[in-house]
């Protein structure tokens, strides 16, 4: 047992006053990863600052037409909130293909964004690994990596982002909104998470002594044409081995916009904006999803166990473009697209 300090901060000002004067300490929330990682001797906080009193629970309409979702909104109360179930399905389908029903309950929106990786080599403090022991090495790239990244990979981590509803908000262009003693800043969301590199420990741009207040969603939900398929070795409370967001504006039978992101294949999730720009215009057509498919993937690299990944996710976004494009979302097959 490691011994660490307890605070509960009072507001947003006094939370950032607690991090900023200890750089040991770090928020508690749902507490559904953070807990998990301290029981595995992964991370030894010298003090956990409670957050879950804090008034981040709401979710309100912002004047650009937007959703402003707080960063202690429970992922539950998120994904059957009136205005995600009409307005951004994706959202909610991708909320609800994560965990199970009881750690949805806990489990709040800024948490899910500070998850850490599933790479059994982190969570094994046996072994070498250069996100929790920087310099240590990655056991992960000759080794066991069937759960591991194929696109953004460097020579020192090939993790994945575990979250399933980070792909959506990568999806949806979400923006999430922090505090800090410098103030509060608005991060794009595909600049929140980052690429390993040659830091595999730093999973994101958040400053020390930020505290995530908010997720902004922009109007534009695509709930017409939208889809989250899950790939995973099971149906239910298993992470994605492929995971694919899509949102799609149609005219007739002509994509107008395209978006695609992907979850379990990289470090952050994964989008391709020049692919998504050659689909613009195309027709709606399995040739063109095809066509997508291969732009997103043409530089992904399997390491051995993982090398199925690749045509798993080829086939993944083709069959997710087709659900998307006809609007039904969950369905098994794609006749209907020529
Ligand atoms: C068995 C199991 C299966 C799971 N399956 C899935 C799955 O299939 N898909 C999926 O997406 N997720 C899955 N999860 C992960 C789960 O969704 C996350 O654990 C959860 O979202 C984390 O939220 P939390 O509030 O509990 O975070 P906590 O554990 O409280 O915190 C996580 C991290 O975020 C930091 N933090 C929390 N809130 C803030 C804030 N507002 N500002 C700054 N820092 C903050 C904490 O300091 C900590 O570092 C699974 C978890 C478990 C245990
Ligand atoms: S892939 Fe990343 S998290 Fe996994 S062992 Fe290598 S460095 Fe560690």
């Amino acid at each position: 047992m490691n011994n660490f300090a307890y605070t509960r901060a009072t507001d947003v000002a006094d939370a950032v006053r607690a991090i900023a004067a200890d750089p040991g300490a770090r928020f508690v929330a749902g507490g559904t990863n953070l807990i998990d990682l301290m029981k595995e001797d992964v991370v030894r906080p010298s003090r956990l600052i409670d957050i879950t009193r804090l008034p981040l629970d709401k979710i309100e309409d912002t004047a650009a037409g937007g959703l402003r979702i707080g960063a202690l909104v429970r992922n539950s109360d998120l994904a059957y909130h009136p205005q995600i179930e009409t307005r951004y399905p994706l959202l909610g389908s991708a909320i609800l293909a994560g965990a199970s029903a009881q750690l949805r309950n806990m489990a709040t929106t800024g948490g899910n964004l500070l998850q850490r990786t599933r790479c059994f080599y982190f969570y094994d403090t046996a072994t070498p690994c250069n996100k929790r022991a920087p310099g240590s090495g990655c056991p992960a790239i000759a080794g066991i990596n069937r759960m591991h990244a194929i696109l953004g990979t460097s020579e020192q981590c090939i993790a994945v982002h575990p979250s399933d509803m980070c792909v959506a908000l990568a999806a949806l262009d979400a923006r999430v909104l922090a505090t800090g003693r410098g103030g509060e800043r608005s991060i794009a969301f595909a600049d929140f998470h980052r690429l390993p590199g040659g830091r595999p420990e730093i999973d994101t741009t958040l400053r020390a002594d930020e505290i995530i207040t908010a997720i902004e969603l922009p109007a534009q939900g695509f709930g017409k044409n939208y889809t989250y398929l899950k790939i995973r070795d099971r149906l239910s409370y298993a992470f994605a081995l492929v995971s694919i967001a899509v949102g799609l504006e149609i005219e007739g039978e002509t994509i107008k916009q395209a978006r695609l992101a992907l979850g379990g294949v990289a470090h952050k999730p994964w989008r391709d904006r020049d692919a998504e720009a050659q689909l613009a215009g195309a027709p709606a057509t399995r040739a063109s999803f095809a066509r997508m498919a291969d732009a997103v993937l043409r530089d992904a690299r399997g390491y051995g166990h993982n090398d199925f990944k690749i045509d798993l996710a080829r086939r993944g976004i083709v069959r997710a473009l087709a659900q998307a494009a006809r609007g039904t979302p969950q369905s098994q097959s794609d006749k209907r697209i020529k």
